[in-house]
């Protein structure tokens, strides 16, 4: 076992040190090679140092260079060294994390690292977290325990009567909510398209000034940080017209809510810490590898409720809080402790710096794409850039050649009527170089195209 561990330690170091120089999208020949990796369900055996091998030289080179500085798609971040390093050792743990008696050091660092985060976003320090695979789940916990309450205040037990012949639940949404809420509402039951929809600005903030809120149980699905412009919905003033009804106010943040450990940026989000619930990501912002996401609820009781579950086989009833408890699974891996490592590696300083960092690096972006004649089309308020080269059909093409053409890779994206490259700046190794250097790229391949 150490020998392969070494060997496969200096492999992955290897690949990460290869990563500033290679294309960032893998060549067609490493895609086609992957078909050597099938063949067949193996018959027989093959030594565990032969199978690392393979995988190493016929899978890695067909890798997009995700964990490398000058992947700009969707919203995603690296692995730091902590949290990459965090995630092996707790691969050998193999902590199955559901039950705080059974796996005490695992359950404690998400216990640690809930209590660090709700103070890095200033939310209230006795809110209840969830570790779940990533923010679309995150939104789905976060309902649940919405549906959960709004319909316990209605004299409903949805978790032991479901929803047939409950009383109506009104659910209010965004013109630009993420599918993840749309399709977390199809899943706890309350329905993809049965709902209200607000109309949204010209930055794809939701207009709130049309609302009106009435007696009825209501779940209010909001945003921070919007995916294509960055724009935070005004949670603040949504949280004002709740009053005292029975109004659920949900947040999702899956990169957005991070602006809140920054000084420079959390005007944004003013009134966030007087949401119900946050789903947010880790292995987007805070650069923790896949897959990592919270449900963060004010009310412990209503989550809890929502998820957890009795078994006579299982010693739930401690007192201690078991992970499985607020989670939709009951095995599961430990999610804390790459999140605790993280956190310890950079502290909240370090957490700050790297948001502002991105934020400043988009502004970079924007401001190069703007000297050279390129539209930006939403003002740049986070980590987030979207630019037009052209008509539709342009944008597209240039779209694609500045991935074939390899120094970096962003993804195309519509929005508002237009046809845009989005750029999304959230990998902790991206350099001003990085920067200066993708935009070169990004500029002669437009003037060519
Ligand atoms: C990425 C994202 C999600 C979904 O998160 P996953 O981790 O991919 O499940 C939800 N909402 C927003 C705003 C996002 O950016």
């Amino acid at each position: 076992m150490r020998e392969l561990l070494r060997d496969t330690a200096e492999r992955a170091a290897n690949y990460l040190e290869g990563l500033a120089d290679r294309q960032v999208a893998p060549s067609d020949a490493a895609v086609a090679a992957l078909d050597r990796l099938g063949g067949g369900l193996p018959k027989s055996g093959t030594p565990a140092s032969e199978v690392v091998a393979e995988l190493d030289a016929l899978a890695g080179p067909a890798t997009m260079a995700m964990a490398g500085p000058r992947f700009f798609g969707f919203v995603i971040g690296g692995s730091t060294p902590a949290g990459l390093a965090a995630n092996w050792l707790a691969g050998a743990w193999d902590q199955n994390t559901c039950i705080e008696t059974v796996t005490p050091a695992t359950s404690r660092l998400e216990q640690i690292a809930r209590d660090w985060l709700l103070e890095l976003l200033g939310l209230p320090a006795d809110a209840e977290a969830a570790f779940v695979t990533g923010a679309t789940v995150a939104n789905f916990v976060s309902l649940a325990a919405a549906r959960h309450a709004v319909l316990r205040r209605a004299g409903w037990d949805v978790e032991a009567d479901g929803l047939i012949g409950a009383p109506d639940v009104r659910v209010i949404v965004s013109e630009e909510t993420h599918p993840s809420v749309t399709k977390s509402l199809g899943l706890v039951g309350l329905g993809r398209t049965r709902v209200d929809s607000l109309p949204t600005d010209s930055a794809g903030r939701m207009r709130t000034e049309s609302l009106t809120l009435d007696d009825r149980p209501t779940i209010i699905c909001a945003q921070v940080g919007n995916v294509n412009t960055g724009a935070s919905d005004p949670i603040g003033e949504l949280a004002e017209k709740i009053e005292d009804r029975n109004v659920w106010l949900h947040v999702d943040g899956a990169f957005g809510l991070w602006l809140a450990a920054s000084e420079r940026h959390r005007d944004q989000l003013t009134g966030v810490e007087l949401a119900d619930s946050w789903a947010t990501d880790a292995h987007k912002w805070l650069n923790v590898p896949y897959d990592s996401g919270l449900a963060i609820v004010r009310d412990r009781d209503a989550l809890r409720s929502a998820m957890s579950i009795t078994a006579a086989y299982l010693p739930m009833e401690s007192g201690a809080r078991n992970p499985a408890d607020y989670t939709p699974e009951l095995s599961r891996r430990a999610r804390g402790v790459e999140i605790w490592a993280v956190l310890r590696e950079l502290g909240a300083a370090g957490v700050e710096a790297m948001i502002d960092r991105h934020c400043e690096q988009a502004r970079r972006f924007a401001k190069g794409l703007n000297d050279a004649g390129f539209e930006i089309l939403a003002p740049v308020v986070m980590n987030q850039v979207l630019v037009s080269f052209g008509s539709p059909r342009r944008t597209a093409d240039v779209i694609a050649a500045i991935q074939q053409e390899g120094t970096c890779w962003c993804g195309i994206t519509a929005w508002q009527g237009h046809t845009a490259m989005r750029i999304s700046v959230s990998g902790h190794s991206t350099t001003n170089a990085d920067v200066d250097q993708s935009l070169a790229a990004m500029i002669a391949v437009a003037k060519r195209v």
